[in-house]
Formats: C-alpha cells, structure tokens, sequence
C-alpha cells in the first residue's frame, strides 16, 4: 500500500502515517523526520538544511526528492510506504516517479488546527507524538517510551503557526489538486480522536490492487 497523506499541519499526518505504517508493514517516510535525521548526524545534506532554514527558507526540492527517492529504494519499502509531508508543493509532486494507490487529504478547519499544534510536544529521541489534552504523556514532560525530556518543535512556536498554515493553503493545495487530477483525492474529516480518523481513512482505501496506478 502506496499512501500520500496531504492536509495542514496539526491535522494529524504523522500520527496517521504511523499507525498505517504499523498496520501495513510498511514505513512511515515523513520528510520531516529525514531532515532532523540528518542536522543530527551533521551530514553535509543536514548542515545545508540547517543554514537554509535559518535564513527563512526549505531545503530545496532537489534535495528533498533524492532524499526521499533514496529512502524509498529501501527494502523496507519495497511493498509499501506511507508518505508524510511529500510532496510538499507541486513542483515535488510533479517531479516524483514513485508509485501511488492512494492520497488523502486531513481536513481540519484552522483553529482546531491551531489547537493541536499549540499544545503538541514531542519525543526528540523517538519522535512520538504528544498533546497537552488530547494524549499526555504520563508523566508531565516526559516521553512514555524512553523518559526523554519532550521539546516543541520550532516550527510548531505560535508565531510561526500562522505562517504554516498560510503557506500549506497556498503551496500544499496545488499538490491535492494535482493528484485530484492524476488519479484520486480523498477528503478526510481530520477532527476527532486518531482512531475515529484511521477508520475513516480505511473505509476509502481502495480495493488492491485495482487501483494501482503509477505515474
Ligand atoms: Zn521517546
């Protein structure tokens, strides 16, 4: 199973990419993630990222499909992936070669959007997710799984959540509508609990392998 998940941030594309990556056995590939992979390691990719958003700007598209091309010729991913944040604008989605069964868009109106960011920390050392009200940690501050100290990403800092969701209005639409018109497009309501969501995204996948397309 090929999934692109698409929608604004705080709509829930990492938790649901992680939970169909489980259920599929198939990697949750969330560029997101690459990235920090990389400033952490200083690889020569993580440091020009690193500059690069300093100065206010995104790891260029170049990079960002080779990275992701590279991860996606990964064994692991042979029978599947679950694309998290990928394409980001069209000019990425009109360059990747891989294989898609099916996209989805997380609907979340702005200010439940705002909501979910405001309050979500996550785990530097395994990356898991949490929120203040909807999934604490058990104890405050504190990741379940290695008691890591959680940190908010920067990009989730209130003064750059507006600029987030104006940009992903402007520039992650046209990557929905691209896929509306290559293949499908699935609208999904994203408010709700993660488990209410995952069911809805299952019931719209498609039968496999008949939808298979590539392009
Ligand atoms: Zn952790």
């Amino acid at each position: 199973m090929r999934i692109v998940l698409l929608g604004p941030p705080g709509a829930g594309k990492g938790t649901q990419g992680k939970i169909l990556a489980e259920m599929f056995g198939v990697p949750h590939v969330a560029t997101g993630d690459i990235i920090r992979d990389h400033i952490s390691k200083r690889t020569d990719f993580g440091c020009k990222v690193e500059a690069a958003i300093a100065a206010g700007n995104f790891a260029t598209d170049e990079d960002i499909n080779y990275w992701v091309s590279r991860r996606l010729s990964e064994p692991d991913a042979r029978s599947g992936y679950i694309l998290d944040g990928f394409p980001r604008v069209l000019t990425q989605a009109q360059a990747f070669r891989g294989t898609v069964d099916a996209v989805f868009w997380l609907d979340l109106p702005e200010l439940s959007a705002m909501e979910r960011i405001a309050g979500r920390w996550v785990c530097p050392c395994c990356s898991t997710v949490y929120h203040l009200v909807h999934c604490a940690p058990r104890v405050l501050g504190q990741c379940d799984h290695d008691a890591t100290a959680l940190v908010k990403r920067p990009e989730d800092a209130l003064d750059m959540m507006r600029f987030r969701l104006e940009y992903n209005r402007s520039q992650m639409w046209p990557v929905a509508e691209h896929y509306a018109a290559l293949t499908s497009l699935v609208m999904i309501d994203a408010e709700g609990d993660a488990e209410a969501v995952t069911e809805r995204i299952l019931c719209e996948l498609p039968p496999m392998p008949l939808a298979k397309l590539d392009f």
